[in-house]
């Protein structure tokens, strides 16, 4: 069942994605030569309940971490176990947490130091096909448009969209329905309306899409170990068209 949010509700989860916001941006600055995923771990930790807020990734499903810290050929879902990152690193945090009762996620991917060419392109495209989703998700279009807008890209700059991963419905909860695929044909899929909150997560690999899951039980890495990418974002729909939720700067 699909939950459209009232305009209190949003407002909710509105400052729920400013706080989130805020705790990805001080993470991503963290991203330095030497630092450890642990590090990067306790500071989302502290930073989220700082804001009022819990750290939903705690628990859920069993995650034993605040948020997923995923480098190089790790896709999503890498728990932070005190590697050190190295200059270079392609690195993906996911992060998410609960504001009176409502949840953000997003999550980036940076490089940390100098990144090769194909690298920063790979970030460039990630980035641009969560901005093509985004602004496909619009009252009157329906899913398969967000996912056409996201594949479109993507492959058209010749990368791949990871199967099986998909964003979702958020409220009350991370993950509510509809799913929100990376792919999808324009025209078809579930109807977008205002209300609808979504996080759209392109997950996006340098070579082949094939993934498969560590022995952990949740690290998820490239079949062909090269590398992989994602972006995402909370957003509400209104009566105009998409609002993101998780944006650094977003309205107070
Ligand atoms: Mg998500
Ligand atoms: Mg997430």
């Amino acid at each position: 069942m699909i939950l459209l949010k009232r305009a209190e509700e949003i407002d909710l989860m509105r400052q729920a994605g400013r706080r989130l916001a805020e705790v990805l941006e001080l993470l991503a600055g963290m991203v330095r030569p030497g630092v450890t995923t642990t590090e990067i771990d306790r500071a989302a930790n502290r930073e989220i309940r700082r804001r009022d807020s819990f750290p939903g990734f705690l628990g859920f499903e069993g995650f034993p971490k605040h948020l997923c810290v995923s480098v190089g050929e790790q896709v999503v879902h890498g728990i932070p176990d005190g590697r050190r990152i190295q200059e270079g690193d392609l690195v993906s945090l996911d992060c998410g947490l609960i504001y009176r009762g409502w949840w953000a996620d997003a999550g980036l991917t940076v490089g940390c130091g100098r990144l090769d060419a194909d690298g920063e392109r790979l970030v460039r495209v990630t980035r641009e096909a969560l901005q093509r989703g985004i602004e496909a998700a619009r009252p009157g279009n329906r899913l398969g448009d967000v996912g056409h807008a996201v594949q479109a890209h993507v492959e058209s700059e010749g990368f791949s969209v990871v199967r099986g991963y998909t964003g979702h419905g958020i409220g009350r909860d991370m993950h509510e329905d509809p799913e929100v695929p990376n792919l999808g044909a324009p025209g078809k899929g579930i109807e977008i309306r205002p209300g609808l909150c979504i996080a759209i997560e392109p997950i996006v690999n340098e070579g082949q899409p094939g993934t498969r899951v560590e022995a952990d039980g949740w690290t998820v890495v490239t079949s062909d170990g090269r590398r992989s990418c994602y972006f995402e974002h909370t957003i509400a729909i209104g009566d105009d068209g998409p609002e993101v939720l998780t944006r650094v700067g977003a309205a107070a």
